[in-house]
């Protein structure tokens, strides 16, 4: 650890193996949780300090927390998979390190070394080995976040943070069979405005998009896409993944304005893109884009990304006035292989020529 383990107490009673092996056979997202944990504290006199490995566990929590009242709080998510010679390895965890940053530092929260951060992840993940999946497709899932943990109701920065990394065994987010996503356009509500949150991997996004995702469910959808906030005609993202829009040999992903999550899927799909020789791009995508490309062809799949659900096909559009679908609304050739692309590195399969892949 770059900051030193002041507490290193395995658990007495981990999960038993006959147990664990049966959350590994079909853990879901998010349901089941390793036998450890780690926490890290800041505080304003003594920075980064009582790094800590200890039993997963309940945290004690003041009533006049801060986070619970002012949202000051921040999350991540990456992947460690298992690869065939059995070696486990993270996808880009640096990013994710980086990205903390960034939305530690948009939410006045202090910034976590890059170093610090994936040693956190790499004593977890080292403690926690047996619980790395081995069926394809299936990996574990790593949660760092911080969040204030200064009493007070004054309104203003904490001046103590607690970081800590959790991790959960997952074989997906829309587990299992690749089915295209029908998603419903929020008109009546905005996630993240200019100047706003949008760009930072924090709580209060996510609190601010239920009601949207609500509304899709409602209508019959799997997920909800976000228009801008000012013109109301800009395709920003899709639930916690980010879009892509194929127009034959071309792929086309929202630009990132400030109001969207800079996804590190997305970024590595740009690259992707080149070696399997399509022209990616990002620009700005309308509705009214999304809608006329859709019903003249020209738009021939759209797909979104994102590290719990990898790829994932989006085969139909409703609106409150209109409902459309993409190509033939199934999982087209460009979606497959993009997907294939990465999941082959991720895995191992294939060459990881960048260095995307990082040993735990
Ligand atoms: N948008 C939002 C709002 C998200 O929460 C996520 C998931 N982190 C993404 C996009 C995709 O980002 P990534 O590829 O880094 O997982």
């Amino acid at each position: 650890m770059t900051v030193p383990l002041i507490e290193y107490k395995p658990a007495s009673r981990p999960l038993p193996p006959e147990q664990r092996e049966e959350v590994l056979a079909s853990p879901g997202f998010g349901h089941h949780f390793t036998d450890h944990m780690v926490t890290i504290t800041w505080t304003e006199d003594a920075g980064w300090h009582s790094a800590r490995l200890v039993p997963y566990g309940p945290l004690p929590i003041d009533p006049a927390n801060m986070t619970l009242h002012y949202a000051q709080t921040v999350f991540e998510g990456l992947k460690v998979h298992r690869r065939p010679d059995g070696g486990l390895a993270a996808f880009r965890p640096e990013e994710n390190a980086r990205r903390f940053q960034a939305s530690a530092h948009r939410m006045a929260m202090p910034e976590l070394p890059v170093e610090t951060f994936i040693s956190a992840c790499e004593a977890l993940v080292g403690q926690d080995r047996a619980w790395v999946p081995s069926r394809p497709g299936h990996s574990l899932y790593l949660r760092p976040f911080m969040f204030a943990t200064e009493p007070g109701l004054g309104v203003r920065a904490s001046r103590e943070f607690l970081f800590v990394v959790i991790a959960s065994p997952t074989d997906g987010y829309f587990a299992g069979e690749i089915r295209p996503l029908s998603v419903w356009v929020a008109e009546d509500y905005v996630r993240a405005v200019p100047g706003g949150t949008g760009a930072a991997k924090t709580g209060a996004n996510y609190a601010a998009s239920l009601m949207g995702q609500a509304q899709a469910v409602a209508q019959g959808c799997d997920q909800v896409v976000w228009l801008d906030a000012l013109e109301r005609r800009w395709v920003e993202e899709m639930g916690a993944m980010n879009l892509f829009f194929v127009y034959g040999e071309r792929i086309v992903t929202p630009e990132l304005t400030g109001s969207l999550l800079p996804g590190i899927t997305r970024a590595s799909l740009l690259t992707l893109a080149g070696d399997l020789g399509y022209e990616a791009e990002e620009a700005r995508i309308s509705l009214h884009d999304w809608r006329r490309d859709s019903a003249d062809g020209s738009l021939t799949e759209v797909f979104a990304c994102g590290t719990a659900a990898g790829v994932a096909p989006v085969g139909s559009v409703k609106t409150a006035l209109a409902q459309w679908s993409v190509g033939d609304g199934r999982p087209g050739e460009v979606t497959m292989r993009m997907g294939e692309a990465l999941r082959e590195i991720q895995s191992g399969a294939a060459a990881d020529t960048r260095g995307w892949m990082r040993e735990m």
